[in-house]
């Protein structure tokens, strides 16, 4: 078993540190939180005074952390005081750039780094059940993968440093796009006098079936484990759903890639977000989208 640092222990790194102690390793973590440490103590892990004391003598250091600038912050601090030939893994969703940014201060200290981050939410992180989007060299990721299967159960090599962020945000503009299309026919339909559920059975197997609409359905009814059904408790924030919307666009714009859907459905959520709904699941867009009618 592993010696594994572990840097954030916020809503998605708390679960993911307690099951790498429940796999059985030796896990060291730090936040700066006192509330996330005391959980993760509980959970199993030894707590240290700070992310570099956190990785002396790691094997593996993971960071899970809210944005690019502080995972290039964690990293300078604490790649410089890992041995050479261990591993770091970032699992934050991050822009593209500060990512290869990070893999390159490893490379120039001798660490071998894996870009990766996640799809699964809370739910997914406490379940194990994560899915990881690995970017980096192949002996990172083969160093990487036992233990991010602790973590999830699905783990995808998508190529090198930053591949991985370049998959998630990618894949997250489908999501807000098509989160968005499926509210705009649920809102057309209550128009038209048609039943969500009718909407639904007729959707559902048909060419405009999607994720978002079959496994996080907008409407309360037709799904009944989506947030729709709990008042639209998050699940995935619409805070967040801004966030990646905005790093696929700053990215489209440094890639020179056309993504008009992408752009519109930014705007949408933010101004979702500004009217103070930052906090509501992201499929709450649909409130947004009948508001809009008339305007
Ligand atoms: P969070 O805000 O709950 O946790 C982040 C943690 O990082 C906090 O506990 C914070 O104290 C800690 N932190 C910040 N700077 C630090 C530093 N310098 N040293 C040590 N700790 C520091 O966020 P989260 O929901 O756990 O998300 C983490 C990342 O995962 C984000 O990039 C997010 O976009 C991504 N993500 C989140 C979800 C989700 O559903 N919450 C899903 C997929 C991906």
């Amino acid at each position: 078993m592993a010696t594994i640092a572990f840097i954030g222990l916020g809503n998605m790194g708390g679960p993911m540190a307690a099951n790498l102690v429940k796999a059985g390793h030796k896990v060291t973590a730090f936040d700066l939180v006192e509330a996330s440490r005391n959980q993760a103590k509980a959970d199993g892990a030894a707590i240290a005074e700070s992310a570099s004391v956190a990785v002396k003598g790691a094997d593996v250091v993971v960071t899970m952390l809210p944005a690019g600038k502080h995972v290039l912050g964690v990293w300078g601090e604490v790649v410089p005081a890992m041995a050479k030939g261990a591993l770091i893994i970032d699992s934050s969703t991050i822009d593209v750039e500060s990512a290869r940014q990070a893999h390159a201060l490893a490379a120039k200290h001798g660490v071998l780094s894996v870009d990766a981050p996640v799809s699964g939410g809370t739910g997914g992180a406490k379940g194990a059940t994560l899915t990881f989007m690995c970017g980096g060299e192949e002996s990172a990721f083969a160093a990487a993968k036992p233990v991010l299967e602790k973590m999830g159960k699905k783990i995808v090599h998508c190529g090198g440093a930053g591949a991985g962020q370049a998959a998630k945000i990618c894949n997250n503009m489908i999501l807000g796009i098509s989160m968005i299309a499926v509210s705009e026919a649920f809102a057309l339909g209550e128009k038209l006098g048609l039943s969500h559920q009718a909407l639904f059975d007729v959707a559902s197997t048909s060419s405009g079936q999607c994720w978002s609409l079959t496994t996080y359905c907008p409407v309360p009814g037709p799904v009944p484990t989506s947030p729709a059904n709990n008042d639209y408790k998050p699940g995935f924030a619409s805070a967040l759903m801004v966030k990646d919307l905005t790093l696929a666009q700053d990215a489209a714009k440094a890639a020179g890639a056309a993504t008009p859907l992408g752009k519109h459905a930014q705007e949408i959520y933010q101004s979702f977000d500004a009217a103070g709904q930052g906090g509501v699941d992201f499929s709450g867009i649909i409130k947004h989208v009948r508001g809009l009618a008339g305007k």
